[in-house]
């Protein structure tokens, strides 16, 4: 399988929206697109995602119409790209309401509740939203700044200074780490009882994503990474992070938790987390991370079978 097949296996990566960045440089034909009875707007507050008024579990898809008879204004919004013959929008509502407010819910729960493409939309709605809360004022000289282009950029309002800001993702590396029969699991304090997941962290400047793997692995775990392979990518919004999934292998197992970012590390082979699951004393990440496709792939290449079924027949919450 290409990198391509399998990113798009991962969930929030699935949509074939057109994005028209040629589009966005013309305001008159996003403004009229934004009055098209067709457009939808994705109401946003606070990462949060405003849902149908009859059914909680389901995302609002608000007309031109709808979005003023709720919000009051379809505006400022950002254009977010069409997909048979639908342009839409997220509509960013952070600033007046009060943080508390009804009628929104989170995408992780939304994202089980909806198709692929529309969890992907979702994902790239929060995304923008959040930027845009994030740098409403200039970082070069404090001034505030004004959205452009459609809502991709941000443009200081000090003539002066005059800065374009572009939306931001942060790289952050995640990997599930190998060797022999068994698999390398961390545990942040802050998680769910028994919940484990493969190691992860930002890459930092001046160093490539594969160099953000062994440092990362060595720092929260003492463990030597020797190989390193790509996998594939998601776009995490929780804020802003692009996740760069890989494979590695360890050419020690001695665990030392050296930076103290995780409470426990551990090396599983795939009959201890059967045990463990069957137990509760495992819960891997919810089935929408790509940590989970990345220990899925590497449980059921050699299982009887496969994670997502072991998941489904012991109850696992948040599966
Ligand atoms: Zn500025």
């Amino acid at each position: 399988m290409d990198h391509l097949q399998r990113s798009r296996l991962n969930l929030l990566t699935s949509h074939m929206l057109d994005r028209g960045a040629l589009l966005r440089l013309d305001p008159a034909v996003i403004a009229e697109r934004a009055a098209d009875e067709r457009a939808r707007f994705i109401g946003i507050h606070h990462l949060r995602i405003a849902v149908d008024e009859t059914d909680l579990q389901c995302p609002a898809w608000l007309t031109p119409g709808e979005a003023k008879d709720r919000f009051g204004r379809c505006e400022p919004c950002v254009y977010l790209g069409e997909e048979d013959n639908t342009p839409y929008f997220a509509l960013l509502l952070d600033h007046e309401l009060a943080k508390t407010a009804e009628g929104f819910s989170g995408l992780r729960a939304l994202a089980r509740e909806v198709n692929d493409a529309q969890a992907t939309l979702l994902s790239y709605a929060q995304a923008m939203a959040a930027w845009h809360h994030r740098y409403r004022f200039c970082g070069r000289c404090g001034s505030a700044t004004i959205m452009d282009q459609g809502g991709h950029v941000r443009v200081c309002g000090e003539t002066q200074c005059g800065e374009t800001h572009y939306p931001r993702t942060d790289p952050a590396i995640i990997v599930l780490v190998e060797r022999d029969e068994r698999a390398l699991f961390g545990r942040k304090p802050e998680w769910p009882s028994h919940r484990y997941s493969t190691i992860a962290g930002f890459v930092e400047p001046g160093e490539s994503a594969e160099q953000a793997v062994v440092r990362e692995v060595a720092e929260e775990t003492g463990i030597d990474v020797t190989a390193v392979r790509y996998h594939s990518s998601q776009p995490w919004p929780f804020p802003g992070s692009l996740m760069l999934g890989y494979h590695a292998e360890a050419g020690s197992d001695h665990i030392s938790l050296n930076d103290r970012e995780l409470d426990d590390a551990l090396w599983l082979d795939r009959e201890e987390i059967v045990t463990r699951i069957d137990q509760g004393l495992f819960v891997p990440p919810p089935s929408i991370s790509i940590s989970f496709r990345l220990i899925e792939d590497w449980f059921d290449r050699e299982a009887p079978f496969t994670l997502r079924q072991l998941c489904q027949n012991n109850g696992v919450a948040e599966f």
